[in-house]
């Protein structure tokens, strides 16, 4: 048996205990994830600062706050959740009672993507074991500091048979992914996505892909324009552009053009993104610096375009007069660069957009309920918000996920639980009665009956 044959083993033979199934051992076990992340805040930042200069009030609002939010919630919520549920018994099988039970699904796989790496690791984690999971969680390998930190936390912590840190990048990963798990869940790029869906699939794993994409902001002409900017900037800057539900790229009504991209650039000045200290976050490495930087047309760069590649950092740029066959439109760009199209007609533009595979996310600007609707009724996407960006991902009662090309499946709050979980419909039958009519011999006036009583 090799190594990791031989720790999906033990998880799969402490699973079998029935430990994970007792609500009070899912709640202790989060209490204590809980307690950890509060008493080693410091050692979290520390570790994620040297890994991309990321501050302590992002480490603390964009990552942490999070996991802290979905504990609770799972705490309070797990008794419920797991409670089996009665529905109603259709008419041929009265007298019964009919419920379905939750099930936690066995051994889990987390794979998680750099770019908020603790969030994207520990918040699956966290629904695995409120569903009453084992886990392994492979953080990804490229901020190297916070896997470590995650590694030493968890793995000092708490028994390796239910929850583990295998560190790692591609060969760790797909040995792993090699295993027989009884579910995977993946976030990260699409082409890697489908590297996962196919090892899912040789062993009927059911997955859960977290995606990413090219999450479009329309821009109309009858917005709030100075809100719009103001959400719009910060959403798209935050973490230096790498979030997969920042708007990718921004379509703009004509007529109001210039004055959005005055206010933009006003807006990046004001938010003083490299004047004060710890206030925007390096691009991760050296691969990903130059993979923007030939993103950036010099002839279209309305502001910003500068960069280091000593210190990878990229200043805040914005694009002008972009065009849906220029380089920037191609693939995501998970970087500071936001494109500029603009449009005349939102008809032509939704069109457009539904082109191209459907994104994460989609931003609508606007005070006219009429585009609003068409907005959300005509494209396809994960999720989103109107006249806002981002902020949709921290209310856990919507659940977040893709669609299509960004993702499959849902977590947080009870989409997680759900996520991790089996739903087994059971049919409870008394023994005082039996009906005749579904028995051998099938005669005729039983068939008569039959379509009296289904219709
Ligand atoms: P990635 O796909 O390169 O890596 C993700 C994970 O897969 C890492 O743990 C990595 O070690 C592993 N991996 C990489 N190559 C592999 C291979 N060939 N075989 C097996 N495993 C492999 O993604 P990334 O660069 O870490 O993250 C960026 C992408 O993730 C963007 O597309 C972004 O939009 C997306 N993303 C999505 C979400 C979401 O919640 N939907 C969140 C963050 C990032």
């Amino acid at each position: 048996m090799d190594k990791m044959q031989e720790i999906v083993a033990l998880q799969k033979k402490f699973f079998q205990t029935n430990a994970t199934k007792e609500v009070n051992f899912r709640i202790a076990q989060l209490k204590k994830l809980e307690s950890l992340l509060r008493e080693n805040e410091d050692f979290l930042h520390e570790a994620i600062y040297k890994d991309f200069k990321k501050s302590a009030f992002e480490n603390y609002t964009t990552e942490i706050s999070l996991l802290y939010h979905d504990i609770k919630e799972a705490v309070k919520k797990i008794s419920k959740w797991s409670k089996k549920k009665r529905v109603r018994t259709n008419l041929v099988n009265l007298p019964a009672k009919s419920y379905i039970i939750p099930e936690p699904l066995g051994v889990s796989l987390i794979i998680g993507a750099w770019n908020y790496p603790y969030q994207l690791s520990i918040a699956p984690a966290i629904a695995a074991i409120a569903a009453g999971n084992t886990v392994i969680l492979k953080p990804s390998e490229l901020p190297i500091n916070t896997s470590k930190a995650m590694a030493k936390l968890i793995n000092e912590n708490f028994d390796p048979n239910f929850f583990r840190v295998v560190e790692g990048g591609v060969p760790e990963t797909t040995a792993l992914l090699n295993q027989d798990f009884d579910k995977i869940f993946f976030t990260g790029s699409v082409s890697v996505g489908k590297i996962v869906y196919q090892a899912a699939a040789k062993n009927l794993i059911p997955v859960t892909l977290e995606l990413g994409g090219k999450s479009p902001a329309i821009i109309t002409e009858n917005c709030d324009l100075k809100i719009t900017v103001k959400r719009l900037i910060w959403g798209k800057f935050l973490n230096a552009g790498q979030t997969c539900i920042a708007p990718d790229y921004v379509v703009v009504h004509k007529s109001v053009k210039n004055k959005f991209l005055e206010l933009a650039k006003k807006e990046i000045e004001e938010s003083k993104f490299l004047v004060e200290e710890d206030n925007y976050v390096q691009i991760i490495n050296d691969a990903n610096v130059a993979r923007l930087i030939a993103l950036i047309d010099a002839d279209k760069v309305y502001t910003g375009g500068k960069y280091n590649t000593d210190t990878r950092i990229i200043e805040p740029t914005i694009l002008t007069d972009v065009t849906f066959e220029d380089n920037v439109m191609k693939d995501e760009i998970f970087g500071p660069i936001l494109p500029v199209i603009e449009y005349e007609d939102l008809d032509a533009i939704i069109a457009k957009i539904k082109e191209m595979p459907k994104p994460l996310s989609c931003y609508v600007f606007t005070k006219d309920k009429e585009y609003k609707q068409k907005v959300l009724n005509q494209i396809s996407f994960g999720g989103g918000a109107v006249n806002d960006t981002v902020m949709h991902i921290s209310n856990s009662n919507m659940g977040f996920g893709g669609v299509g090309d960004s993702g499959i499946g849902a977590y947080h709050g009870e989409y997680g639980f759900k996520a991790f979980s089996h739903y087994k419909g059971i049919l409870d039958k008394p023994t005082w009665i039996e009906p005749n009519l579904k028995y051998y011999p099938h005669t005729k006036s039983k068939l008569k009956w039959i379509k009296r009583l289904i219709g």
